[in-house]
């Protein structure tokens, strides 16, 4: 997952021309920018649920192993690279124990374009053999647990945790996140794990999954890294940093 994202939605509402000049008015511009920041943060999370409905993570996966693994393969990668090489994975190792029992020579023969893949191949066995040791062989569900397992920091067991076993245990926070809990002043600082404290304080802890999946979503459909679409997003009269980046 690293610093890529790891959501897709069918139908981004967001990116309809029009939307932004329904919801950008001066009336509402007036309001909230009055009104105070968990007010804000409540519209602005009601707008991105209509605008992405159907937000979820783009990694595919049918368990919670089939998720550990690809979201350890996604760092530094796109989701969509991941997608491509997760069948061939997943078909040789169909759980833990097979991984576990892997030669790191094969895996890496897999894995291999997805980058840092000897990395990559050796987190994943030791995660797989972490899991035979400790766990039976099954994925834990704990963020304690979790995060003691090699290759597997707290984002990626937010992943896990969030997705895979519907736990609301901490919001994952990527480079998309970072950018947009920055431009929509959700926060002040830098630091993921900052920013996750931050954002777990606005934010009710229902949503603490689906709010990472919308903020991606926004950040690569409206609010891109280098030209943010102001003019079309639906978060306008809310966002500070409207037509200023
Ligand atoms: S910077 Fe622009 S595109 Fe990004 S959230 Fe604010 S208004 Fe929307």
């Amino acid at each position: 997952m690293g610093g890529k994202a790891e959501t897709s939605a069918r139908k981004p509402g967001a990116s309809e021309p029009g939307k932004a000049g329904r919801t950008g008015g001066g009336k509402h511009r007036r309001s909230f920018r009055a009104s105070g920041l968990p007010a804000r943060v409540t519209e602005i999370l009601a707008r991105l649920k209509a605008a992405y409905p159907d937000a979820r993570t783009a990694l595919d996966h049918q368990d919670a192993y089939q998720l550990l693994v690809a979201t350890i393969l996604s760092a530094q990668c796109t989701d969509a690279r991941v997608n491509l090489v997760t069948p061939a994975v997943f078909a040789a190792y169909p759980d833990a124990a097979h991984l576990a029992r892997a030669r790191q020579a094969d895996l890496e023969q897999l894995i291999q374009s997805t980058g840092f893949f000897r990395n990559k191949a050796r987190n994943l066995i030791g995660m797989a053999q972490a899991v035979v040791a400790d766990h039976g062989g099954t994925i834990p569900r704990t963020m304690e647990q979790l995060y003691a397992l090699p290759g597997v920091g707290r984002k990626t067991a937010n992943v896990v945790l969030g997705n895979a076993f519907g736990i609301n245990e901490g919001v994952t926070v990527d480079t998309h996140v970072t950018r947009l809990a920055g431009r929509l002043k959700l926060t002040r600082h830098t630091d993921p794990v900052k920013i996750e404290q931050d954002l777990m304080k606005l934010v009710p802890q229902r949503d603490w999954t689906l709010v990472s999946h919308l903020l991606i979503l926004h950040g690569r459909n409206i609010c891109l890294a280098r030209k943010p679409r102001c003019e079309r997003c639906v978060l306008v009269d809310l966002c500070p940093s409207a037509f200023k980046v």
